[in-house]
């Protein structure tokens, strides 16, 4: 069983101007790297649109409307899919779950995890990694879904919709302080359900790969989900411009790994990820390729 990728033109087209940090460019670069020869098993697919009753599961019914209301049609010069990013979630989570991938990588834009429940935040329209876990548990059935967060940035949005819900998960280790500005350990959910691992800006691999050991992976495992899903900024690399964590790239080949044995244990190997932050074209390349390799065995 193989890896899906799945990303769409229109992800491509998004435009948030020039000197935005949060570009096209990002997604052509991943895509790049995805082209060498190690990545020609790849089952690649285009994402779908997400339906308004998939985005409903996570924003209240009249933000989706509000948001797709301004996204005019195809060919304008401001064109926002936020609805085809968490497409590309959704169909990430469907591949695993019939079970003709074995894991699935959503290389998509605008990243989702700041975009709480009735709010667009940090380049975030929709949240794309919640609308997954819900497709999840309302499609295919699903009651306990786990989202892990290792970009730089505190998930706040995925934080807000998952917190009241002892039957979803959702651990994030970020630079404190830094943007958004939430996600305090003292922040916990009900029962457990969200763990926030905070890290020191000028904090390497040593401090994240500890942060993971001691705290968020020995919860995740006492979680036992059903599905897995990675929301998958690669912003603390050393190289980034957005924040000052100083993680290398083989990080997230050690981060990578550690999860795919946490699927293995409790969900059948079933492992969705999808792209958040990451900002140095190269770093973010290089990351998301060692990345994708992990989701591969390779
Ligand atoms: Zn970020």
């Amino acid at each position: 069983m193989t890896t899906a990728l799945i990303t769409h033109a229109a992800c491509l087209e998004h435009d948030t101007g020039p000197y935005h940090p949060e570009t096209s460019e990002r997604l052509r670069a991943v895509l790049a790297a995805l082209e060498a020869e190690e990545f020609s098993t790849l089952l690649r697919e285009e994402a779908p649109r997400a339906t308004v009753e998939q985005l409903a599961r996570a924003h209240p019914r009249d933000y989706v409307e509000a948001i797709l209301a301004i996204q005019p049609d195809l060919g304008e010069p401001v064109h926002l899919d936020g609805d085809t990013a968490a497409g590309g979630g959704i169909m990430a989570v469907d591949a695993v779950m019939e079970g003709w991938a074995r894991s699935a990588f959503a290389a998509v834009r605008p990243p989702g995890h700041h975009a709480e429940p009735a709010r667009p935040m940090g380049f975030c329209l929709f949240n794309n990694a919640a609308v997954a876990a819900l497709h999840a548990r309302a499609q295919w059935g699903v009651e306990r879904v786990a989202v892990v967060d290792f970009d730089v940035h505190h998930g706040n949005g995925t934080q807000a919709i998952f917190q009241a819900d002892p039957n979803l998960f959702y651990a994030s280790s970020h630079q404190s302080p830094c943007y958004p500005g939430t996600g305090a350990p003292s922040e916990r959910g009900v029962a457990g359900n969200v763990v926030n691992a905070t890290l020191r800006a000028r904090d390497g691999g040593p401090a994240f790969r500890a942060a993971w050991t001691q705290t968020i992976l020995p919860m995740l495992d006492a979680f036992a989900p059903g599905l897995l899903i990675i929301s998958a900024g690669f912003d603390a690399h050393i190289a980034d411009p957005l924040a000052q964590l100083r993680l290398e790239t083989a990080d997230y080949a050690w981060i990578t790994d550690q999860l795919i044995a946490v699927a293995d244990k409790h969900c059948g190997g079933r492992v969705v990820s999808l792209l958040e932050g990451g900002y140095d074209l190269d770093a973010l390349a290089a990351s998301a390729a060692v990345h994708v390799r992990g989701l591969m065995r390779l």
